[in-house]
């Protein structure tokens, strides 16, 4: 599958269109209807001008992985625009995030979700998120191992401000899409294991980025990240250094 988008602004409709095109496509192939399946576009690293042509083309959900940058750019956008966080959360960044995001993608420890309660708390906030799990296993990989979810789910689930409402995951960087497939399945057998061991409802399955969404979808993601497939690629880091101190 073709993931890289064109750069210009004037690209990202047609960019957009045909991502929408191809969930709707992998929802219909694999039985679902392509309204469970929420697209967050990952607008990180992009100015506002590329989020707006986006927030033009009809895109009202986007998804920031940098607190600073989005308390920079969420104001230049329309108010009707929403914004999940997919990034990792620093602690003292907790108190500036919780105003700016409906979902966190990412709670990826019990001492962050103790964390973001406890700032909630203070800032009478009832936040919503995901449990970001390493269905891979891999050393290097950030999330919850399952073993060590299992083992503090009843602490994650006694922290009375959060909701908790799904799982997410990050597969390792794969060439082929089918690679993901079984991180995807691991994550969703996952979950329906949650809900049948502590009796919870976990509605939402974040998996799948440009290059492998429509596996995700095939396999039950109900919000796909993407990022690339939209925006066009990122700049690299390092050349972002002067303005994204982060
Ligand atoms: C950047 C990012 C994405 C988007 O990745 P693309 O490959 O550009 O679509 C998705 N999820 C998370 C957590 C990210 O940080």
């Amino acid at each position: 599958m073709a993931v890289v988008g064109k750069f210009g602004v004037e690209d990202i409709a047609q960019n957009l269109a045909r991502v929408r095109t191809q969930i709707v496509e992998a929802a219909r192939t694999s039985g679902r209807s392509p309204e469970d399946v929420e697209l967050v576009a990952i607008s990180k690293t992009h100015e506002a001008e590329k989020v707006r042509a986006a927030f033009d083309a009809g895109q009202q959900l986007f998804g920031e992985s940098r607190i600073q940058e989005a308390r920079a750019k969420i104001p230049l956008l329309p108010s009707a625009a929403r914004w999940h966080f997919v990034g990792r959360l620093q602690r003292n960044k907790i108190r500036h995030a919780l105003p700016l995001f409906e979902l966190f993608h990412s709670i990826d420890s019990l001492e962050l979700a103790r964390d973001l309660n406890r700032v909630a708390e203070e800032e009478g906030l009832h936040p919503r998120v995901l449990l970001e799990i390493n269905v891979a296993g891999e050393g290097s990989k950030i999330g919850f191992a399952p073993v060590a979810l299992q083992s503090q789910m009843e602490a994650l689930l006694e922290l009375p401000r959060l909701t908790i409402e799904g799982v997410m995951t990050i597969p390792p960087l794969a060439a082929e899409a089918e690679a993901s497939r079984k991180h995807f399945v691991m994550l969703r057998d996952l979950r329906d294991q949650f809900v049948q061991q502590f009796q919870i409802t976990l509605p939402r399955l974040s998996m799948g980025m440009s290059g492998d969404f429509a596996v995700a979808i095939e396999e039950g993601a109900t919000l796909v990240r993407v990022g690339t497939a939209i925006f066009g690629k990122r700049t690299p880091a390092r050349l972002r250094a002067a303005t994204d101190p982060e």
